[in-house]
């Protein structure tokens, strides 16, 4: 298929000026937008070749090397980029772009609808670490802007009425003239309403909108970690003028535990030994988040040494199966000792020292590690 001059689409001369080719887009872009014409597949196709065309000339360099060398110097199969096909995020770039200061700043198609649209809200939601792990319901008290209950949302005292706006006749924009084409803005006078308020509503002082906190329930699903999002669609900020409200996005926060660590599927934990236990081996008994365990250590179990209990951790909140508990021992020393222990500690030093090094073997090589560094004997 052959493809139209780019300028021709635009209907502007080889010679225009940036802002000539924007404003010659933006009409165009305006006309045949999607959301002005449902269903109509023709003006679909001319919006898109409007969109191609602009996104090459109003690139300088793309420009040139459209003007140098046609169709083929801005062939996005040659690297240049092109719009067509699969480039939306250049589609919402470009509208963003040229429509940001009609919609708004809203950006992207449908910007006119989402400015009235309520905001989204985030509220951050602190758990326990056993509560994310099992799931939870919770309620949680958010503030937010009602429809106001004085007026019923109209922002009108009661007793009075709306009017429609004489400025822009209910449309909530108004045309202004510029050079040889019009565009639509927001009606200053209403604005955007459509509608003009002599006597507002004392509680909502016309906005139609208070602000009030809200209870909602909230099921927290089993497995959920820090940075997890729970979208409550609706529940965010009322819309105004009867539009739809955003969502409400709860964060979750989970507070540090007293004994477990969370990383992933895994949980840590430091199991602090006696280091007769360590030297003798035997059993201890784990915490775990379903009560305990018990966990056979071997003798001689050296201080950081890790056990893993398969399936006592996480399951996580995007599945995957649970993951593991890892116990890391930590040997304590003993303290406040008495004289009778502090006899049989040297008592049994000796016993140890007789042997030469036999039952420490990592502090036997330690030392002659320093001695060679030192050069003794
Ligand atoms: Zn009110
Ligand atoms: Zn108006």
């Amino acid at each position: 298929m052959a493809k139209r001059d780019f300028y021709e689409v635009l209907g502007v001369a080889k010679t225009a000026s940036a802002d000539e080719i924007k404003k010659a887009y933006r009409k165009l872009a305006m006309k045949h937008h999607p959301d002005r014409n449902p269903d109509d597949k023709s003006a679909e196709e001319k919006f898109k070749v409007a969109n191609e065309a602009y996104e090459i000339l109003s690139d300088e360099d793309k420009r040139a090397a459209y003007d140098r060398h046609g169709h083929a110097g801005v062939d996005p199969n040659m690297g240049a980029g092109g719009f067509g096909g699969g480039g939306g995020g250049n589609f919402s770039d470009i509208f963003g772009d040229v429509f940001g200061d009609i919609f708004g700043g809203g950006g992207g198609r449908g910007g006119q609808q989402r400015s009235s649209r309520g905001a989204d809200l985030r509220y951050t939601l602190e758990l326990d670490l056993e509560e994310a792990v099992r799931g939870a319901k919770v309620q949680i008290r958010v503030p937010t802007l009602a429809a106001c209950e004085t007026c019923e949302g109209t922002g009108a005292k009661k007793g009075t009425t709306v009017d429609t706006c004489r400025t822009c006749n209910g449309q909530g924009q108004v045309r202004v003239q510029q050079g040889f084409f019009s565009m639509a803005q927001t009606c200053p006078t209403c604005r955007g309403r459509g509608k003009t308020i002599k006597d507002p509503c004392g509680s909502c002082a016309g906005q139609g909108r208070v602000e009030k906190s809200k209870t909602l329930d909230v099921k927290i699903p089993a497995g959920v970690d820090t940075g997890d999002r729970i979208r409550l669609s609706g529940e965010g900020q009322a819309g105004a003028n009867g539009a739809p409200a955003g969502d409400l996005y709860v964060q979750v926060q989970v507070r540090d535990h007293k004994i477990f660590e969370r990383d992933g599927a895994d949980l840590y934990c430091e199991v602090p030994i006696s280091f007769t236990d360590a030297a003798l081996g035997g059993e201890l008994e784990v915490p775990t988040l379903n009560g305990r365990v018990k966990l056979k250590i071997p003798e001689g179990t050296q201080t950081a040494k890790l056990f893993r209990l398969r399936g006592k951790g996480v399951s996580p909140v995007r599945g995957g199966g649970p993951g593991d508990l890892i116990c890391k021992v930590a040997i304590e020393t003993p303290v406040h000792l008495s004289k009778r222990q502090k006899e049989l500690l040297r008592e049994f030093q000796q016993e140890m020292d007789a042997e030469d090094g036999k039952h420490s073997p990592k502090k036997s090589s330690w030392f002659e590690s320093v001695m060679s560094i030192f050069g003794d004997k």
